[in-house]
């Protein structure tokens, strides 16, 4: 492949339809969303991105614009291991498990997007190929909804076609978590796929109480009852309750993921291509949970995960998340009998809508 002659990343700070909060981040008012476009000396151009809930987009288009972007002119795209071998020590002091992670997960994706456009193939097809389409549920953030509200949110959920859900915990009262799961599931009925999200906010001893007390609701997996790292921790609840539990939005490195894989006793594990080295490092979970025998679902941008989860022979749930990047690319993901269909377009399938975007970009 003809050598990298500009890597050009921007920041777009965009508004959501409306506040959303969850157990630790606090009230969600905009998502921010960095793309990285590489430019080849024959002019083919790759485009990756990553996201974040509003906080520390500018550090990572600095990390890109400084540290990343200018030593990868001449370098060879095609090398994409290679380039981020570079980029995980280059970087390692200062950034490593948190900007970097992001910044060199812009640029991995968007080495795929050339690799995936030179082979003529989507991006299903040059994961994995198992599948074209894959199972999804709504991911709601919807801690602070009124229980009216967190069901007629559930109701636009079932409009769109699907039969998942998951809703927040961690309300201050256990009992008020649990009102809501009882209210979520005689809503929803019996065969409807429920899960439940604390982001972490819980102690071990109250993820055990909690996961016990909606045991009954039929909870189809628990998803990060406690801080992210406490490998032990996960062992400890999912040794004394008997909810699957998921985690891997907040495990930013491989050794992370080996951590948990080895410790956390976990049920579903949820990389994020845009925060664990972009498709390289979901593709390398996906395989250590292969060989652990454990779904691999995936955390936040569904346009492009739908990709990848759908690739693989153990491919679980993909998360339609509440941040709607979706919307501000040619090809929101829709549903299709209750799946989520991968697009067949040469690269990674992901194509922005400058003109929609141009509004949301951050000048400075
Ligand atoms: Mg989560």
């Amino acid at each position: 492949m003809p050598a990298i002659t500009a890597v050009d990343s921007q920041l777009f700070v965009i508004p959501l339809p409306e506040v959303m909060a969850d157990a630790k981040h606090g009230d969600h008012t905009h998502f921010e969303l960095v793309t990285t476009t590489i430019t080849l000396a024959d002019g083919a151009q790759g485009t990756g991105y990553t996201y974040t809930g509003g906080k520390g987009g500018h550090a990572i288009v600095a990390m890109l614009d400084h540290d990343l972007g200018p030593q990868l002119i001449g370098r060879d795209a095609q090398d994409i291991a290679g380039i981020n071998d570079f980029m995980e020590w280059h970087v390692h002091y200062v950034g490593r498990g948190g900007v970097a992670a992001f910044a060199i997960s812009s640029i991995d994706i968007a080495l795929w997007d050339l690799h995936c456009k030179q082979l003529g193939q989507p991006l299903w097809k040059v994961a994995g190929g198992a599948s074209n389409a894959c199972k999804a549920y709504c991911g709601g953030i919807d801690l602070m909804f009124p229980i009216e509200k967190l069901l007629s949110n559930i109701d636009g959920y079932i409009a769109s076609g699907a039969n998942a859900v998951k809703i927040k915990i961690g309300r201050p009262h256990l009992a008020e978590d649990i009102e809501r799961i009882a209210r979520v599931r005689a809503h929803v009925g019996k065969d409807f796929v429920f899960m439940v999200d604390a982001n972490y906010s819980m102690s071990t001893e109250q993820a055990i109480a909690a996961s016990r007390a909606f045991a009954p609701y039929d909870i189809f997996w628990f998803e990060e009852p406690t801080l992210p790292d406490d490998y032990r921790a996960y062992a400890d609840i999912a040794d004394a309750t008997t909810v699957p539990l998921a985690a891997g939005e907040n495990l930013r490195t491989l050794q992370d993921f080996r951590y948990a894989m080895e410790f956390s006793k976990l049920g579903f594990i949820q990389p994020d291509a845009s925060n664990c080295g972009g498709i390289s490092g979901w593709l390398a979970v996906a395989e250590m949970a292969r060989a652990q025998g454990i779904p691999v679902c995936s955390h936040g941008m569904q346009e492009l995960h739908v990709s990848l989860v759908a690739s693989q022979p153990h491919g679980g749930w993909l998360e339609l998340h509440s941040f709607p990047i979706d919307r501000y690319t040619t090809r929101p993901v829709t549903l299709h009998q209750h799946l989520a269909v991968a697009p067949d377009t040469p690269g990674v399938g992901v194509t922005f809508d400058w003109d929609l975007l141009a509004p949301h970009r951050y000048r400075a």
